[in-house]
């Protein structure tokens, strides 16, 4: 199995129809980044920067951070890599940042509010991302955005540092959306963003009210629910009224079912685990765009998950 994954790591990702669809993978250490590069990645939409900040004292400096960007940089090679600045809150607690118990945690300080709440840690993570070279290598994308202030506060942070710091690159922001109202405003936030990439996890979590990791729910949490499909199609459209490109960094990028609607509805980034790469090239490959839009389209008519999956069923097994 490995052989074959190596043998396809070298393949394209263009679609029957002549799409390109970028095929990234999502980042959560320097050895996803070997694991990434092994599979054909052909960059990261999502590195998850946590790990650098949990079960310690204090939060890594600058210097630290930049090091591990650099280091995962380097690994990519000069292919695009999205870290998401801190996506911290209560319920993965730092003790070095006051943050009170909270009765709900995915509706507290958590992600963006985190960091606009401690200038001083957004600060140094801007500062360590700013300092990887070459410049433009990494992107910057904000988590758990609701409002479009947040991202121009963000957006603001970068220029001012990029000023001090002599780099005369432009650097991308991007949003992640993964709240509804994100979703909703998406045209306004396309048009201050870079890029906009869904985070389907939450965004399916706070889209049906149904705790992402509660056992009692999660038969119900399904990013193929027609609520959730139309906050993606209501994303597509926003970014391409902006031309902005769209990608998905949540589970359903690494969902063989969920790919061609995705594809259908305007993405044209994908970053799945590490592991997935091969078979999402594969997949794209025996795909048409053109039919993948006929496919959403009638996806978006469907009342049920069920139903959407079984659809999903049928065009693939339609297939050649
Ligand atoms: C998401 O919410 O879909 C996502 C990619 O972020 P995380 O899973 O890290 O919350
Ligand atoms: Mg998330």
């Amino acid at each position: 199995a490995r052989s074959a994954a190596v043998a396809n790591a070298t393949q394209s990702c263009v679609s029957r129809d002549g799409v390109r669809i970028e095929a990234f993978a999502n980042l959560g250490s320097l050895a996803d980044a070997e694991i990434a590069m092994a599979h054909g990645a052909e960059g990261s939409g999502l590195l998850r920067t946590e790990f650098l900040f949990l079960d310690r004292d204090a939060a890594p400096d600058v210097q630290e951070q930049a090091t591990l960007y650099g280091q995962i940089a380097a690994k990519l090679d000069g292919r695009p890599l999205i870290i998401r600045l801190l996506d911290i809150g209560g319920d993965k607690p730092a003790s070095y940042l006051p943050m009170a118990a909270e009765e709900n945690p995915a509706l507290g300080l958590r992600g963006i509010r985190v960091s606009l709440a401690r200038p001083d840690i957004l600060d140094q993570q801007l500062r360590a991302i700013l300092s990887v070279v070459p410049y433009g290598q990494c992107r910057i994308m904000v988590p758990m955005v609701a409002s479009v202030d947040e991202l121009l506060a963000v957006r603001q942070r970068v220029d001012i540092l990029c000023r001090e710091m002599a780099i005369g690159h432009r650097i991308e922001v991007g949003v992640m959306v993964e709240t509804p109202a994100a979703a909703v405003t998406a045209a306004m936030l396309a048009r201050h963003a870079d890029f906009l990439s869904i985070g389907t996890n939450d965004l399916t979590q706070y889209a049906l009210a149904m705790d992402r990791g509660n056992p009692a729910v999660a038969a119900g949490v399904d990013g193929l629910h027609p609520a959730v499909l139309g906050l993606i199609a209501l994303t597509a459209a926003g970014a391409r009224g902006h031309k902005r490109w769209v990608g998905v960094c949540g589970g359903l990028a690494s969902d063989r079912l969920a790919i061609p609607l995705l594809l259908g509805l305007g993405v044209t980034e994908l970053s799945a685990a590490p592991h997935f790469v091969p078979d999402l090239k594969a997949l794209v490959r025996r795909l048409s765009i053109a039919e993948c839009r006929l496919h959403a389209e009638a996806a978006l008519q469907l009342e049920s998950p069920a139903q959407v999956r079984a659809l999903a069923r049928r065009f693939e097994e339609g297939l050649s």
